[in-house]
């Protein structure tokens, strides 16, 4: 492992465009549940059903509690782990330039990144079904369910339900980050959800080399990635940034 380590560390301090996607793995040392996998909210319902835009638009105050109930308080509290925090800190060794994220928790962000994409929007902001005018997620009242603006519309989160197409101005800057990256960290994700899943594949395709960092396989290991560091992104990350740093301070007395 060490050896491994050692390796991902060598290819990302000669990367000279860096480019990260990172699924909801990279949070679970957060305290943020994924969807798939052990403890995932998937063993409690079906994000698919309950997180797809016609079930909103069904029961609208059903998926309020949902969400309300499994992931605001999580989502409030949490703070960025030694994943988010090595990112941000190859961005500031200028290795790094963009940050894909599915995620919708911020944490990017609050670690320090400053490049983020937010493939599927965030949790902070909701927005009027009817006017469109925008409150923030803490700000809102809830004793009304679900939760309703002046004009009488129904707020809903800015964040990509299932059903609904990737805002084009994220697709697009992702895709050109993807096809322009020599080095593509997969991070927690489990590239299943598209086009999310795809990005990866463009940035093989035009010639990157891809590294996932995930306790488990998944579809692109061993085809479009050729390396696998079999762990959690947060020890894995924290290893392979301290393993970075020292390489390039070596550079730097040579
Ligand atoms: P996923 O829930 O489908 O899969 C999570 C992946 O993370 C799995 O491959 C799992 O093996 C891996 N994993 C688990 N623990 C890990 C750890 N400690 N370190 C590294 N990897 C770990 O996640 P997904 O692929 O991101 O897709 C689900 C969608 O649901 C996302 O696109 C996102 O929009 C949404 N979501 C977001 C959050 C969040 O914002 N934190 C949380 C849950 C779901
Ligand atoms: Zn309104």
């Amino acid at each position: 492992m060490e050896d491994l380590i050692k390796k991902v560390a060598g290819h990302i301090a000669a990367a000279k465009h860096l480019v990260a996607l990172t699924g909801a793995g990279i949070s679970v040392e957060s305290g943020i549940p994924p969807f798939r996998g052990k403890g995932g909210l998937w063993e409690k319902f079906d994000p698919m059903e309950v997180g797809h835009i016609q079930s909103f638009m069904r029961n609208p105050e059903k998926v309020w509690r949902l969400l309300i109930s499994e992931m605001r308080d999580v989502l409030v509290s949490a703070k960025p782990n030694a994943g988010h925090l090595g990112l941000a800190r190859l961005e500031e060794l200028g290795i790094l330039k963009t940050v894909i994220t599915q995620n919708v928790d911020g944490l990017h962000q609050m670690a320090g990144s400053r490049d983020v994409v937010e493939f599927h929007g965030n949790f902070a902001w909701l927005r009027c079904m009817d006017c469109g005018s925008r409150e923030q997620t803490v700000d809102i009242d809830l004793s009304q369910m679900p939760p309703k603006c002046g004009c009488g519309g129904i707020y809903r989160h800015e964040c990509v339900f299932f059903g609904e197409m990737i805002p084009p101005k994220e697709l697009d800057r992702s895709q050109i980050a993807a096809s322009t990256c020599d080095l593509m960290l997969v991070v927690g994700c489990s590239a299943v959800v598209q086009p999310a899943a795809f990005m990866p594949v463009i940035a093989k395709q035009s010639g990157a080399m891809v590294i996932e960092i995930n306790p488990e396989p998944t579809p692109l290991t061993g085809t479009t990635s050729t390396i696998l560091v079999k762990g959690k992104a947060g020890k894995a990350m924290r290893e392979i940034t301290a393993e970075v740093e020292r390489i390039i301070a070596a550079k730097r007395q040579q």
